[in-house]
């Protein structure tokens, strides 16, 4: 779980969970309101799960797996990445650019 870089304060699951899905660039701790940046490694690991995830349709599709089948499964994997990406989330207090 992410650690407040400015107070120390460990988020919760909860409370990241709700963070992340306001699509904001910055997050703002709970303990001491002090803005933080997703850090650069954090948003790499994320883009790079989000990129593999549609990937496993490739397969799928050339072994002619039925296309509820394949809509389930990228349903239910993007579920669990959803409720795991909490777990992935580090924070900087300056914005780190990818580059
Ligand atoms: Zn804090």
């Amino acid at each position: 779980m992410p650690c407040c870089q400015n107070c120390g304060h460990q988020w919760s699951w909860g409370t990241t969970f709700k963070k992340i899905w306001t699509f904001k660039r910055t997050l703002t701790c709970p303990n001491c309101q002090v803005v933080q940046y997703v850090s650069k490694d954090a948003r790499f690991k994320i883009s790079l799960i989000s990129t593999i995830i549609p990937l496993v349709l490739v397969p799928l599709i050339a072994f002619g797996f039925a296309a509820k089948s394949i809509v389930f499964v990228e349903f239910l994997l993007l579920g669990m990445f959803s409720l795991y990406m909490p777990n992935l989330y580090e924070l900087t207090n300056e914005e780190e650019h990818l580059w």
